[in-house]
């Protein structure tokens, strides 16, 4: 075992606090000269925003180091050619896409649907102009921005871009592309990054499905902290974390009992 993968949200921190003990992790981590890489299914916040809230909570990362769905989608659209979008993502993601064309009116020709993460953003207009793109002929691609279902903010548990690509997928029938966890393409991406392979790298995270089942699929080991979003029921889901521990602060110890 050589390299850790971090999910951010309910790992590291949750909403603006910081989870104890963080901070410590990753220093551990450099200063054993463990490779890592941070990999969120955040697509309402860009790298630099990523980097600095990580930077005001003692965790000092270069953007390069944090894999994000929009970051991979910019990739994947390129490698197709696909240039006409639909975005139906946070204005801060649209600049990401500044490259591409954007289209606004479902009467134009659009290559890709691309969704993510609206937050308030999303109305019934929003939602049946993104299904309208999808059922012109030719039909576009549907490329979401992850397939999580919800996410826990400050304030409570709130949808996150898999229930509005499930609904569109449900509606028009496209099949969707995912460019985030738990899709094995997202984690490839980051262990070629790195340069090792699944069975050298661990993926710590709170999600049972997009970061536990997604990198166990992928070849990985799940490491679940009791954090974040964790709930005593996803143990009852069939399946089954490498380890579990209470936070990420623990890390360390279960890492030089069981890997060093
Ligand atoms: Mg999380």
């Amino acid at each position: 075992m050589k390299a850790i993968l971090f999910d951010l949200d309910g790992v590291l921190y949750v909403g603006s606090q910081p989870i104890t003990g963080a901070a410590q992790t990753v220093k551990w981590c450099i200063a054993n000269g463990i490779p890592h890489m941070f990999i969120t299914n955040t697509t309402s916040k860009p790298r630099v925003t990523i980097a600095a809230k990580l930077a005001a909570i003692g965790i000092d990362v270069t953007e390069d180091r944090i894999l994000t769905p929009p970051v991979m989608a910019v990739q994947w659209l390129r490698e197709n050619h696909l240039d006409r979008l639909g975005l139906f993502v946070s204005d801060i993601t649209r600049q990401e896409f500044s490259a591409f064309t954007h289209v606004e009116t479902e009467d134009a020709k659009v290559d890709a649907v691309v969704v993510g993460d609206m937050g308030t953003g999303w109305d019934f207009a929003t939602l049946n102009r993104a299904f309208r793109m999808l059922m012109q002929q030719p039909s576009p691609y549907l490329a979401a921005l992850g397939l999580t279902r919800y996410w826990r903010a400050e304030d409570g548990l709130r949808l996150d871009a898999g229930a509005y690509v499930a609904a569109l997928q449900y509606a028009s029938g496209a099949e969707p592309v995912v460019m985030g966890k738990p899709s094995r393409a997202f984690y490839q991406t980051a262990l070629h990054q790195l340069g090792v392979s699944p069975e050298q790298a661990i993926m710590v995270g709170d999600d049972i499905k997009s970061d536990i089942d997604g990198a166990q699929q992928a070849g990985l080991k799940g490491v679940m902290v009791r954090t974040g979003k964790f709930h005593e029921s996803d143990l009852n889901k069939g399946i089954k974390p490498a380890a579990i521990i209470k936070s990420v602060a623990d890390l360390p110890a279960w890492w030089e009992g069981n890997v060093m």
